[in-house]
């Protein structure tokens, strides 16, 4: 098996039993980004002296007999909207497109300690609103499936890099289904921790109530090996709860048993009957649904009737926050600044640089946003979303209540092609229809591939109570043991493929 077709796990042990060195490891990844990248544009920077530094570090460590942690060598990427000390984070953004920040993101810190080399930054929306990498300022991000379509979104780039085998892992934000949706339409693992798990501080902020920084990959195993590496309580972020993480390696291993006796799992009422969703998906859903209930699970159907309110109730949240957030970008404190000429007055210079430096759906999010927050409206809109939200979060509680767990299709429709769906932005925002319950409630949900519609990767969702991310881990697990060869091990042959 050549290594870049191997698991991270896998790597991992290769390198802890002297098969192969981290270097031999780091290279053979970033001789694939330049073999494919050209194509795919997965990454907005790329660190080959950094990540080989590293991995060269980890060979010197284990020549010395030194102990490694259980991901130590294994090549990492990372979404562009998370800080890097010393190198470049753009948030896909003209804003910030020469900035180099200071510091490192916790969830950096925790991945340089464990002694993953980090290859490079990996592409996404603007400021990741956006469900297809359109919206990057830098050009989009081909799937590499069919170089034609989106890769998902925001955080296309990581799943790109993750689905083409130039990444065995990489790091993803989730705001309202950022990691899932890309996970579904690349055919990869993409998990969204529980809100307050994961640490957010230095995650450049979309919607401060929703973001989760989470794992991409192409096993179960994989992703809850990055999850544990991320998660744990940080002083650094108000939000972060203080409690140990889940147990989600141990879960994800007792899947991979195919054991799911005892266990009963909600299929949601209001995204069964799949209104809207392209009919293959919903078949590559059933047959998992299948897959699930021959492994001894218990499949019943629940209702969760604030679910249909659950996009309308985001589309206000998470502009409102991101109007709040975007604020900084003010070209006084750092990023972009035009038209200061001496003459002109600081909030002209303001003005002109929020005029260059956002585009256009970010704009449009700011507007939407300060409306909803602006005097004698907040009440009306805002406030009004918050009140659905509590209402989902209900139908969450009431739900696991009687069964362990929710499934739904993760996402409406596969991977569509450049511009089908930029002229409204409705349709775009209807890509995180199944997704954005779980960020409104903060609770842990996981896409795991679970086949094709019309050739292209289907992913199925698990939705677990707040905290209990290793039954999440525990069901995508054994839903993958079903799967032989699994779909992400089919890395497709983009050097071959026609752009
Ligand atoms: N696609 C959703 C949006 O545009 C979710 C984005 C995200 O999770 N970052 O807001």
């Amino acid at each position: 098996m050549t290594i870049i077709r191997s698991t991270a796990a896998e790597l991992a042990a290769g390198i802890a039993e002297g098969r192969y060195s981290a270097e031999e490891v780091t290279k053979a990844f970033l001789d694939r980004i330049a073999a494919v990248d050209e194509k795919v544009h997965a990454f907005l920077h790329v660190d080959a002296e950094g990540a080989l530094a590293t991995a060269r570090a980890v060979d010197a460590d284990r020549a010395a007999g030194k102990p490694l942690g259980p991901l130590a060598g294994v090549p990492i990427a990372v979404k562009d909207i998370v800080v890097t000390k010393g190198m470049p984070t753009t948030a896909a953004s003209k804003m910030l497109e020469n900035w180099i920040p200071p510091y490192d993101a916790t969830i950096v810190t925790r991945i340089k300690a464990a002694r993953m080399p980090i290859l490079g930054k990996t592409n996404l929306d603007e400021f990741a609103m956006g469900s297809s990498t359109e919206y990057s300022a830098f050009g989009a991000t081909r799937n590499p499936w069919d170089l034609k379509r989106i890769p998902g979104g925001s955080g296309g780039g990581s799943a790109a890099a993750v689905a083409a085998g130039m990444a065995p892992l990489a790091i993803g934000t989730d705001t309202g289904g950022s990691i899932r949706q890309p996970g579904a339409v690349t055919g990869t693992v993409g998990g969204k921790p529980t809100y307050g798990a994961n640490s957010r501080y230095g995650l450049i902020a979309f919607s401060s109530s929703l973001d989760t920084p989470g794992p991409v990959a192409r096993t179960m195993l994989d992703a809850a090996l990055l999850h544990e590496v991320i998660a744990g309580h940080d002083p650094l972020d108000s939000t972060s709860i203080p409690q140990d993480p889940a147990p989600v390696v141990a879960a994800a291993r007792e899947g991979l048993t195919g054991d799911l006796s005892g266990v009963k799992l909600g299929v949601v009422t209001q995204f069964a009957a799949g209104e809207g969703a392209e009919p293959g998906v919903i078949a590559a859903y059933q047959t998992g649904v299948e897959a699930l209930a021959k492994l001894g699970a218990d499949i019943v159907e629940v209702s969760c009737p604030h679910f249909e309110y659950a996009l309308p109730a985001y589309y206000l949240i998470a502009p409102s926050e991101c109007s709040s957030n975007l604020a900084r970008f003010d070209s006084v404190r750092y990023g972009l600044r035009v038209g200061d000429d001496g003459v002109r007055s600081l909030e002209e210079v303001m003005a002109a640089t929020r005029e260059a430096g956002f585009g256009q759906e970010v704009k449009r999010r700011i507007m939407l946003g300060t409306y909803a927050l602006s005097s004698g409206y907040v009440d009306e809109f805002y406030g009004q979303a918050q009140k659905v939200r509590t209402l989902i979060t209900r139908d969450f509680e009431a739900a696991f209540n009687e069964v362990d767990a929710l499934i739904s299709p993760t996402t409406p429709f596969t991977a569509f092609e450049f511009g089908a769906r930029t002229a409204d932005p409705y349709q775009m925002y209807l890509a995180d229809l199944y997704t954005i319950p779980s960020n409104l409630s903060g609770g842990p949900a996981v896409s795991v591939p679970v086949g094709l519609s019309d050739g292209l990767p289907a992913g199925l969702q698990v939705m677990a109570p707040t905290l209990r991310d290793d039954v999440a881990y525990r069901v995508g697990a054994a839903l993958e043991s079903t799967q032989e060869p699994r779909l992400s091990d089919q890395i497709p042959d983009v050097a071959d493929k026609e752009l």
